[in-house]
């Protein structure tokens, strides 16, 4: 593999590798290796884990990065340089079962054992803030609907350019770039691929959008909540099963309704089942919660959703069906770690499709005008620490994902509630204050 690198690297003028893996908060971490030691990184690169998001502690030996070198992305505005994602291994070569990468290629396997392979797409909003991250970048980007702003989509022509011709080189093909429903955030959509072929180009994407704006003095975000007042930054998920050859879409029936197969309802009704504990994983951050059951925005909608419901093409659920052969998870946001997410939206619908499970009806009513009676269907949860307690009591994720994962991504996360919860905030004191 190692020597294979270096003639990789040779061949396309590459002087440098980032090995790079995604922790469980979703933070890359990485080492820079020139192109002349990367031979000897054939067993990986060492990194001390508790140094990153993962449950380990500083007494622990290092773990070893190493790098899938089936997957390979040379910066396209920085050629000398490719990145590489890594799974991670023991010192003596046990994989790490905490390795969001790791658990995502868990539940692919168990896909295929059914005979099954997963497509996904993912739409990864994002805005441009100003340097120090406290506005965002145009100060005439002020329309109180936004959305689809001819001007204040090519006053970034400079930005928005560069990083679709990079997906132009890369060979995603990328085919529309525009303005969003809040001031100051972008979407730009790209072609679904193989579930962990999007997942490593979704963890790209986050690192190349936040690099090239940086190079036009912006910094880019995907928080989910930013601004109370704007629409946040879903990741909206599309996905679609197929057979274990790639060549039958066995979500798509002609006679289904709205064209989807039974196969396709059952795998909604594993999603409706879990919903509440996948959230830990969609919505894995505090200020995701900010999002979902937000007030309406300046723009008229959140274009979020608060229950766990599914509609036909109707943005007001968390499922929505837009075309036959696939659907969309609307559920997701920015924070969402590019691996977890489709491990755990696959892992909750194979328990759908093995489970035969009912996704019960479909909803038509506009959600945020006229939202479902209490009691009709369930809720999604509202902060943090509800999707975690639901992570807890479901067998289904931790069943798919791995208990040793799923035991250690709870113990962070409920780490980070409490630090979160120790925090007393301006709110507090001018509600408490005159108590
Ligand atoms: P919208 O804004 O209407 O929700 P976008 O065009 O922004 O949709 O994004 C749609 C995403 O869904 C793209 O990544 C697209 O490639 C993907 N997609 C389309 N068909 C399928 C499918 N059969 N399976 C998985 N993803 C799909
Ligand atoms: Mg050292
Ligand atoms: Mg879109
Ligand atoms: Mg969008
Ligand atoms: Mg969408």
């Amino acid at each position: 593999m190692s020597a294979l690198l270096s003639d990789i690297a040779r061949e396309k003028g590459i002087r440098y590798f980032l090995i790079c893996f995604t922790d469980l908060f979703g933070v890359q971490r990485a080492k820079l290796v020139p192109a002349q030691a990367i031979d000897t990184m054939a067993n990986g690169a060492g990194f001390a884990g508790f140094a990153a998001w993962l449950d380990l502690t500083p007494a622990d030996p290092d773990v070893l990065a190493i790098p899938d070198p089936n997957s390979l992305f040379q910066l396209p505005w920085q050629p000398e340089v490719a990145w590489m994602p890594a799974d991670l291994y023991t010192m003596d070569g046990q994989p790490v079962a905490q390795t969001p990468r790791l658990v995502l290629k868990r539940v692919l396997q168990q896909a295929q054992d059914l005979g099954y392979s997963v497509r996904t797409g993912v739409e990864c909003e994002y805005f441009l803030l100003s340097p120090d991250g406290e506005q965002i970048s145009d100060g005439r980007d002020r329309a109180s609907k936004p959305c689809y702003d001819q001007q204040s989509l090519m006053r970034r022509f400079d930005v928005i350019s560069q990083i679709c011709n990079a997906m132009l080189e890369l060979g995603w093909g990328p085919y529309q770039n525009d303005h969003e429903d809040a001031n100051g955030q972008f979407e730009m959509n790209w072609m679904y691929a193989d579930a962990l072929v999007t997942a490593d180009r979704h963890a790209f994407f986050k690192y190349m959008v936040k690099a090239i704006a940086e190079k036009h003095g912006y910094r880019a975000t995907f928080m989910p909540k930013p601004f109370a007042h704007l629409t946040g930054n879903g990741c909206h998920t599309h996905i679609s099963v197929w057979d274990s050859a790639g060549t039958a879409n066995l979500f798509h029936d002609p006679q289904g309704e709205l064209g989807l197969s039974t196969l396709a309802y059952q795998f909604i009704g594993g999603v409706l089942h879990s919903a509440e504990a996948l959230c830990a994983f969609t919505n894995p951050t505090v200020n995701s919660y900010k999002r979902l059951h937000a007030p309406v925005t300046a723009s008229g909608a959140t274009w979020s959703p608060n229950t766990v419901s599914y509609a036909g093409n109707n943005r007001t659920h968390a499922i929505r069906i837009p075309d036959p052969g696939r659907f969309e998870l609307r559920l997701a946001d920015g924070a969402a770690n590019p691996y977890l997410l489709p491990a755990a939206l696959i892992a909750v619908g194979l328990d759908g499709m093995t489970q035969k499970r009912d996704p019960g009806r479909r909803y038509d009513n506009n959600n945020y005008t006229h939202p479902l009676p209490l009691g009709t269907v369930k809720l999604l949860p509202t902060n943090l620490l509800d999707a975690l307690r639901c992570l807890s009591g479901n067998t289904v994720l931790s069943q798919a994902l791995g208990q040793e994962f799923v035991a250690s991504y709870l113990k962070l996360k409920h780490q980070e509630w409490h630090d979160y919860s120790t925090f007393i905030s301006s709110w507090e004191l001018e509600n408490t204050l005159d108590c």
